[in-house]
């Protein structure tokens, strides 16, 4: 027998326009339909889930870039870790992540690697892949992750990486401006990774010659990269710029004046936006002493900062970062939604079955209350939280 669910009462999220009085239909791990109220007849035996009118029904959030969360971190390499991210992420409308390393020790990614690659990930949020943020990145622009760990660029190290990791690599961060950089972009983009820039010094020139090479992708926009100088553009502007990069960015209100959110938005446009959080083990843990990557990390007023003062990731939430969206420009509810959504599905190259709400697509699916905060999350019909 088929396992299904109802969600009524709720506006539903569909073709970029809220649907009312309608009712929406699960069937094992897909949706199966979405029927006008009046049409549907009541199903004793489906799980029924009544929210108010008032309520939105929105597509499953999906952020990648995320280090950890509660306590746990990628880093940690345990099975434990990453179960604990999984389930903090479903409780903030989370259900599919990248589960981003930091730069580190070839043992330490060996170890982080292989331990996404057996972890069964069947509760909490999905892991829909890995994201390497570095080792491939500039030693002045480092931000947070440890200077002694760079690397230069280095194809068999992937290579080898991608096996340890059964494939799960889908997202790489790299600095434009390194040497043998872009033979290396072209063989990551051959084996279906997206590339990157981030963490790095590049000059305008360099981007856009690593952009014409196949890095489609800005990771944190303007934060650890070349800034704009009237005479020398810098990595900003060609990301900027470009129609082909897809862009980051971390709306906490500290990494990001909400003034620069804006002008991201105008330039780039709601399509190629998409809402990261970053976010470091301290999430959810309020203030105290934590480390990211093996650097002590001290969180004040949920502000994570390295003993020099240094940034060092977030402790923001995706519901959060919607919020602040919608404050700091104009954009709508469900365009800043589709920046947490269908954007990073269409990266990922998961579109067809993640990112929005539609028959035959997985339901990954959250319902918010009017404040914007996460009731209830299910992913592929199970509910992860609620
Ligand atoms: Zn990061």
């Amino acid at each position: 027998m088929k396992k299904r669910s109802v969600f009524t009462g709720m506006q539903i999220l569909m073709d970029g326009e809220w649907i009312k009085d309608h009712v929406l239909i699960v069937e094992d791990k897909k949706i199966k339909n979405i029927l006008p109220v009046h049409a549907y007849k009541n199903d004793m035996t489906a799980n029924n889930y009544e929210f108010a009118k008032d309520h939105y029904l929105i597509p499953g959030l999906i952020d990648l870039h995320i280090h950890g969360s509660a306590g746990f971190d990628v880093m940690d390499a345990s099975a434990n870790a990453l179960s604990g991210i999984c389930h903090a992420l479903a409780s903030e409308g989370v259900t599919g992540f990248l589960a981003t390393t930091m730069t580190a020790s070839d043992e330490q990614m060996a170890s982080v690697l292989s331990t996404i690659a057996k972890f069964p990930n069947q509760e909490g949020a999905a892991i829909l892949g890995i994201h390497l943020e570095g080792p491939f990145i500039s030693a002045g622009k480092n931000g947070a992750q440890s200077a002694r760990n760079i690397k230069l660029p280095d194809l068999p190290l992937i290579k080898h990486w991608q096996e340890l990791a059964k494939g799960t690599i889908r997202l790489v961060t790299l600095a434009p401006e390194l040497n043998e950089i872009l033979p290396l972009i072209r063989e990551l983009n051959a084996m279906g990774i997206v590339v990157s820039a981030g963490h790095t010094d590049a000059t305008y020139a360099q981007t856009n010659l690593a952009i014409e090479n196949g890095c489609t992708h800005a990771t944190h926009l303007f934060n650890a990269m070349r800034g704009i100088h009237q005479r020398e553009p810098g990595a900003v502007s060609a990301l900027l710029l470009s129609k082909k990069v897809n862009a980051e960015i971390i709306v906490d209100g500290l990494h990001l004046h909400p003034a620069v959110v804006e002008l991201i938005l105008r330039l780039k446009g709601k399509e190629n936006l998409l809402l990261v959080t970053d976010a470091m083990r301290a999430k959810c843990m309020g203030d105290g002493e934590y480390d990211l990557g093996g650097q002590a990390v001290a969180v004040k007023k949920n502000i994570a900062r390295l003993a020099d003062g240094t940034i060092a990731g977030s402790t923001l939430s995706m519901p959060h970062a919607i919020r602040n969206m919608l404050q700091f420009t104009q954009c709508s509810l469900i365009d800043a939604i589709q920046m947490a959504s269908l954007n990073p599905a269409r990266v990922m190259g998961m579109e067809a079955h993640k990112g929005s709400i539609a028959p035959g697509k997985d339901a990954d699916l959250v319902v918010m209350n009017p404040a914007l905060e996460v009731m209830m999350t299910m992913r592929e019909g199970e509910k992860i939280y609620q």
